[in-house]
């Protein structure tokens, strides 16, 4: 939770949104989207403050929405996910990461996790007094590998922190991965802990990029705790509605933790995801291969910049390498970018486990309106 000389540091996120703000170059780097999600779930969110639901809600949420998530649980992936004693909403799907490790470990147990590894999920385990073992995923193919899993797993293991579609990589994991992690979680008796917040943002094309929840794999919905937000879904990361599900003990040990970190948020918000999760489904595959697209543009603009790009499978993010540029450490090379281009990204050794260790991969956020992503292309193109 502290920087190197022991002060407390603001997330690498937070650090460049302010870069961005102090030079007014185009922001790339914190995942956020520039244009608002769909009307009817904004206007749900309106009528409910003025009909005055403005006041704590129930703890594990309201009724409709706990009801919505079931629904759209068993409607796209067949889960039967009980809204009463099986879903827990919470401030964000980082308070149901962060209760959920809190919850589900003691001190000293450990806590498996995929490197590039999202900032808050080290902050939790931290909290918790666990111990993180990483697993690492290498670029360009940043596969699960089912023997380094296997090597991270030891008898203090607890948890394994999941993460499709991946942040920062844009990896949507593969049903053979998944399986080798359900394989492992049975055989050892632990807990998958899947962050989905990206799950309707993946770039699914026929069998391509099809996000498969863990939970539906066999025997694992008794040993998955899934975790979503509307943030990504519907382009409100400001609203900070998440929820997860799991089997009822498991809800109620995150809830004896949730209950003290916010105890309820939201209350009109609320009403509001509940609506956006029962929108058609045309309207919500519209929302990823919308984000597809602009993705795909990004790419090409950094390739024609002479970067080194992965196409992303889904999320907000392509990563890219600064190598053919002649840049070795991304992270020099992002504190220099709003200068140099104009543009602000993020440094994919922020996602490491040592920080310090200098790569030259940058991680650029596509959730962003046409004309801003080919303006920093063009912007990009012009540091070669
Ligand atoms: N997990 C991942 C992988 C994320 O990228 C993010 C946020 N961008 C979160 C969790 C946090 O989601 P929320 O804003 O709903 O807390
Ligand atoms: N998840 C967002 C990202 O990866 C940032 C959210 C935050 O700033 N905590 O850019």
């Amino acid at each position: 939770l502290l920087d190197s000389s022991g002060v407390p540091a603001p997330t690498i996120f937070a650090r460049m949104s302010a870069l961005a703000t102090q030079t007014g170059a185009i922001n790339l780097g914190q995942g956020f989207p520039d244009t608002d999600g769909p009307a009817v779930v904004l206007e749900a969110a309106v009528s409910a403050i003025r009909g005055g639901q403005n006041q704590y809600p129930p703890g594990k949420g309201i009724a409709p929405l706990r009801r919505a998530i079931a629904e759209h649980q068993g409607h796209w992936y067949g889960l039967d996910v009980n809204p009463d004693t099986e879903v827990l909403v919470t401030a964000g799907a980082t308070e149901a990461l962060t209760a959920s490790i809190v919850a589900l470990t003691e001190p000293g147990d450990e806590v498996v996790v995929l490197e590039p590894i999202y900032d808050s999920y080290s902050a939790a385990i931290e909290i918790a007094g666990a111990v993180r073992r990483t697993v690492k995923l290498e670029w360009p193919e940043y596969r699960l590998r089912a023997e380094a899993l296997a090597e991270a797993v030891t008898d203090r293991t607890r948890l394994i922190l999941l993460n499709t579609p991946h942040n920062p990589t844009g990896r949507v994991l593969e049903r053979t991965e998944l399986e080798a992690v359900a394989a492992i979680a049975r055989e050892r008796d632990l807990i998958v802990v899947a962050d989905e917040v990206y799950e309707h943002l993946a770039f699914t094309d026929g069998d391509r990029n099809q996000h498969v929840p863990i939970a539906t794999l066999p025997g694992m919905a008794e040993r998955t705790v899934t975790i979503s937000s509307a943030g990504k879904t519907f382009s409100v990361t400001g609203w900070k509605i998440g929820w997860l599900h799991a089997r009822p003990e498991i809800v109620d040990a995150v809830t004896a933790v949730k209950q003290f970190l916010t105890y309820v948020n939201g209350s009109p918000f609320q009403p509001a995801v509940a609506q956006g999760l029962a929108l058609p489904d045309e309207e919500i595959r519209a929302i990823g291969s919308d984000l597809a697209r602009r993705s795909a543009m990004l790419t090409e603009g950094l390739a024609a910049a002479d970067f080194d790009v992965r196409p992303s499978d889904g999320t907000y993010f392509v990563i890219a390498d600064a190598a053919p540029l002649g840049y070795t450490d991304g992270a020099a090379l992002c504190n220099d970018l709003p200068g140099l281009a104009g543009v602000v990204a993020v440094p994919v050794q922020a996602f490491a486990e040592d920080p310090s260790q200098p790569s030259s991969l940058v991680r650029f956020a596509c959730c962003k309106r046409t004309e801003v992503i080919a303006e920093a292309a063009e912007r990009l193109a012009r540091i070669r």
